[in-house]
């Protein structure tokens, strides 16, 4: 069953304050027009131009777009039609609003991703109104494509979405020739402690341990995933063998100093994690799956070791010199 406290809850932290607006028109007392609306209850962005809109959306994606047809260089269909192509900034719901309000147009529009026109000049409460439905729309879309990507036990992401994202992050080590840390880890002696506490506690413990991880990670491009039952990885970007090592022994220092009791366990009377990490070095070849292979038999040599350890390595260049 799904836990959708912990999950929901998070993400509407998310979308918390004030929505993003983006107005796009090249006139600028229409831009004042629709600040005078929403500048109240939004956060409002401006661009005079199709070009500046683009990079805007790249940057500081907005919840929704007022977008000007007309407008000198690019026109805002280009524009839709460019933000509907490119994955980071296709679920972003654009209006379009106009003063040339003809079927044909309107329909061109919608054709191309548009989610409603409106007719200059505006009437504040109406495209207030509109906006605010279609922002609702976004928002429960919003939840329901991340709810798709979050285990419902931790609220932490899950296998799934690692899957995805380490897939994303190799190639982008790639690309750039940078480095990427993985690192795997697995609760010791969790079946004793099932067996001791219950599944109940189990799950409770879980949960416990996937907050602690998530809490010691500090980039925004850092992940922890729960890998499997009592499982859970981190993928750090951009992060080189010597501080993915760095933060695998906080992890593991975390977790013991939570003193979840635990004890049937051998390591100690608390619960402990074993943890294996491995490091994509710059000019590494191999791929996605070598990097899990390697990080997960460190875990185990982690386990053979006594567990409450840490066992790390690189993935080495393969180019010689
Ligand atoms: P080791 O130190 O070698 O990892 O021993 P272990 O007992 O942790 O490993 P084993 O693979 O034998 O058992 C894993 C246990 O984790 C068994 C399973 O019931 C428990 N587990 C897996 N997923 C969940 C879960 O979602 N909730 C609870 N409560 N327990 C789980
Ligand atoms: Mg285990
Ligand atoms: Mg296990």
């Amino acid at each position: 069953m799904i836990d959708l406290e912990t999950p929901v809850a998070q993400l509407l932290e998310g979308a918390r304050g004030k929505p993003k607006l983006l107005v796009v028109d090249d006139q600028p007392i229409n831009i004042q027009v629709m600040y005078q609306a929403f500048g109240s209850d939004y956060q409002v962005f401006m661009a005079t131009s199709g070009a500046q809109a683009l990079t805007i959306c790249k940057n500081n994606p907005p919840d929704l777009i007022l977008l000007d047809v007309v407008m000198p260089g690019m026109d805002g269909f280009e524009v839709c039609t460019r933000l509907k192509a490119d994955e980071a900034t296709r679920h972003i719901p654009v209006m379009f609003v106009t003063a040339h309000t003809d079927a044909a147009q309107e329909t061109h529009g919608l054709s191309v991703g548009a989610v409603d026109f409106i007719a200059k000049p505006v009437n504040p409460d109406v495209v207030r109104a509109r906006v605010k439905t279609q922002l609702t729309l976004k928002f429960q879309s919003d939840l329901l494509r991340q709810l798709v990507f979050l285990d419902g036990l931790s609220g932490v992401f899950n296998r799934r979405y690692f899957d995805q994202q380490l897939a994303t992050e190799w190639s982008r080590a790639a690309r750039n020739n940078s480095p990427l840390s993985l690192i795997l880890l697995d609760v010791d002696f969790f079946k004793r402690y099932n067996d001791r506490y219950g599944h109940q506690a189990g799950d409770d413990a879980l949960r416990n341990i996937a907050s602690a991880l998530k809490s010691c990670l500090r980039r925004p491009a850092d992940l922890v995933a729960r890998y499997g039952g009592e499982e859970f990885a981190c993928i750090l970007p951009e992060t080189s063998y010597d501080d993915a090592l760095a933060m695998a022994h906080e992890l593991e220092r975390r977790i013991r100093e939570k003193q979840i009791p635990h004890e049937d366990s051998s390591v100690t009377d608390v619960i402990t994690i074993s943890v294996g990490i491995a490091t994509r070095e710059q000019g590494a070849g191999g791929d996605a799956q070598g990097l899990i292979a390697l990080a997960d038999n460190l875990l185990y040599q982690a386990k053979n070791s006594g567990r409450g350890k840490v066992c790390g390595g690189v993935m080495e260049p393969t180019f010689k010199s």
